[in-house]
């Protein structure tokens, strides 16, 4: 259906994204495709395209739409992918990450966020994402391991249980660092043992709480 937030969500991917260096074409899709503003409040539609985070309840929020991308094309997905989101809030990430690989398991500490997520999920078709509520920190065993794992909470280190829960070659992009400030960090698991680590820069994101995480 076309109406004013399609031609919103486009002038987004050109003024936010592609600007800023989002370059994976099947990334820049999903984001000009995933009706985001469905993922908020009808009060906060009008909000929904612009450059910064948006309120969801309990305090928690949607990513600004540029971190989004940055954090997915970060997974190099080419549609095969069995991907752990931790941290499912509104589950546009996770819709984002449905459009680009083949199944997608998402973790949400809070019910009632996730009941929300999985509302509007069902809404929109997504059959490829299954939500579990509990701690994300100690990732979920029984589907790993992962080619990727997306942590959208700020985390003060990157959990060994996620780690150990990513496939040879599998990459987890997690922001790391205090409440206030983090930077975004991707670890690319070479050996059982070795990971490479890159930068991708600063951000902010609500707490990560868990055994592995924050306490409350
Ligand atoms: N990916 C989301 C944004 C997440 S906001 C989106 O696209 O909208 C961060 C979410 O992480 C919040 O909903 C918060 O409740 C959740 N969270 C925090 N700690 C968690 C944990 N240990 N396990 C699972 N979810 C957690």
């Amino acid at each position: 259906m076309f109406n004013e937030y399609t031609s919103k969500r486009q002038k987004m991917v050109e003024t936010q994204l592609i600007p800023r260096g989002i370059k994976d074409p099947r990334v820049i899709e999903a984001m000009r495709k995933v009706p985001r503003h469905l993922f908020l409040d009808e009060a906060l539609w009008p909000e929904a395209y612009e450059d910064h985070p948006v309120p969801i309840g309990e305090k928690q929020t949607i990513s600004q739409p540029f971190i989004v991308a940055i954090m997915t094309e970060a997974l190099q997905l080419k549609g095969r992918e069995k991907i752990l989101e931790v941290g499912t809030g509104s589950g546009y990430q996770a819709a984002i990450l449905a459009e680009l690989a083949d199944q997608v398991y998402s973790i949400e500490r809070l019910p009632s966020i996730a009941k929300r997520a999985r509302k509007i999920l069902d809404q929109l078709k997504y059959s490829n994402i299954v939500i579990t509520i509990g701690d994300g920190t100690l990732g979920w065993k029984e589907h790993s391991p992962y080619d990727g794992i997306i942590v959208t909470a700020a985390s003060p280190y990157a959990p060994n249980t996620l780690l150990e829960q990513l496939t040879i070659g599998g990459r987890l992009i997690i922001p790391l660092g205090d409440e206030f400030t983090q930077d975004l960090t991707l670890y690319i698991k070479e050996t059982k043992d070795n990971y490479n680590k890159e930068s991708y820069g600063g951000c902010r994101f609500v707490k990560l709480i868990g055994e592995k995480g924050w306490k409350e």
